[in-house]
Order: structure tokens, then C-alpha cells, then sequence
């Protein structure tokens, strides 16, 4: 799952970073009003923070450009303004929530998880397809029942492929999902192989139903026959 916070006061969007990351999700940081409308632009999240107030101009533009982009979902606003306006104006551009500053990062890993919930499943907190199930907040999975033991990768790309069941999903952004933006501009995409190669193997000695399809030169399907 990818996060993208945009903030440009250092202090707090470290902080908010590293607790983002220390919950296994793949952060990206937008300093700036310009920076945030490029990436917008340019990459899906999974979830948005989005401050209001930002060097270069307004997050309620951000938000504009997301809805223009057809993707206004799943936006929380982070902001010191607690104005009444403001957030009304945020939820009327399609935020998802809003958050006063300061917050506690409990509560901010909550309103994600719930976000996140909201949005890739229906409410509930697993993921189910054949006899293989998710716990996504568990970070566990299990086939007819017994516990598969998967890395934090194999995870994570687990999911991203079931979130995306049915649908081609392409190596690149496969790489962006699972190991964000250091994994940009590679062409040397190997290491997906490799990853995928291992979750293979271990999801067939469990008895999955499931297949990973490869398709050739592009990306991967998760499917069940
Ligand atoms: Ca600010």
C-alpha cells in the first residue's frame, strides 16, 4: 500500500513518515504545493495526507486536481487551520476525512486503516479469494485454514495482486506499490522475478487455487482457474 504525504513542515513529516513505514506501508513525501500536484499526476496512492496550508499554494487545489484526474477518493487532510470552511470545503471536494494538527499518530494510523478499509474492502479486514484468505491488519495469510509464512515483500505484493485480482498488473507498478520510489527509473526489474518466483512456490505447496499468470514482458495476473 502506498501513502503519500504531503506536509512541509520537516519535523512532523518525519515523523509521520516513519510511523507510516514502521506499519509496512510504502511512503512518498510532497513538500511542497508544486511537488504534490506532480506526483498526483504522475502516480496512484492508495492514500493520501494532504496538509492545506503549502508553500506555493493551497492542498484544497491538490484536491481539485484529484477530482479533475477522476480520482478524488481516499484523502485525509492533515491541517493546523481548524477552520470550519476549510474542512467542509475539503469533504465537499471529495476528501475522505480530516484531521486536526495535533494529532496523536495512533490516531492518524487509524483513520488510514480505515481509509484503506473503506476503499479495497468493503469494510471488513480481509481479503478472501479461493481457499486462500488475507488479514490484512493481522498481516497473516492463510490457505484452507493453515498459515502461510510469507516475507514482507511476498506480502505485501500478495496483496497488491489480489486488491488488483483478474487484472494485469504491470511490472512497474508492482515496483512502485511494493518498494516505492527507489524502485523508479530501473529498468532492471529482476528482483520482482524473483519475488514472485518464491511466492509461487510457496503458495503452491500450501494447495492455493489461485495462479499467478505471467504475462510476458509486461506484468502479472492473479487468477483462479
Ligand atoms: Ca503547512
Amino acid at each position: 500500500m502506498k501513502i503519500l504525504v504531503v506536509e512541509d513542515e520537516a519535523g512532523l513529516a518525519d515523523v509521520i513518515t516513519r510511523s507510516l513505514e514502521r506499519e509496512h506501508y510504502v511512503v512518498e513525501l510532497a513538500r511542497d504545493h508544486r511537488s504534490a500536484l506532480l506526483k498526483i499526476a504522475d502516480h496512484a496512492y492508495d492514500v493520501i495526507l494532504l496538509d492545506i496550508m503549502l508553500p506555493g499554494g493551497s492542498g484544497l487545489d491538490v484536491l481539485r486536481a484529484l477530482k479533475q484526474q477522476g480520482t478524488p477518493g481516499n484523502v485525509i487532510i492533515i491541517s493546523a487551520k481548524d477552520s470550519l470552511e476549510d474542512k467542509l470545503t475539503g469533504l465537499d471536494l471529495g476528501a475522505d476525512d480530516y484531521l486536526t494538527k495535533p494529532f496523536h499518530l495512533a490516531e492518524l494510523n487509524a483513520r488510514v486503516r480505515s481509509v484503506l478499509r473503506r476503499k479495497a474492502l468493503g469494510g471488513g479486514n480481509g481479503i478472501s479469494a479461493g481457499n486462500l484468505r488475507m488479514d490484512v491488519d493481522g498481516r497473516s495469510v492463510q490457505v484452507d485454514g493453515a498459515e502461510v509464512a510469507l516475507n514482507r515483500k511476498e506480502f505485501d505484493t500478495l496483496q497488491h495482486l489480489l486488491l488488483n485480482k483478474d487484472r494485469l498488473v504491470t511490472r512497474g507498478a508492482l515496483a512502485e506499490h511494493v518498494w516505492g520510489d527507489h524502485a523508479d527509473g530501473g529498468d532492471d526489474l529482476d528482483f520482482i522475478y524473483s519475488q514472485i518466483k518464491n511466492l509461487r512456490r510457496k503458495l503452491k505447496q500450501a494447495g492455493a487455487t489461485l495462479e499467478i499468470q505471467a504475462v510476458y514482458g509486461i506484468g502479472y495476473k492473479l487468477v483462479e482457474p
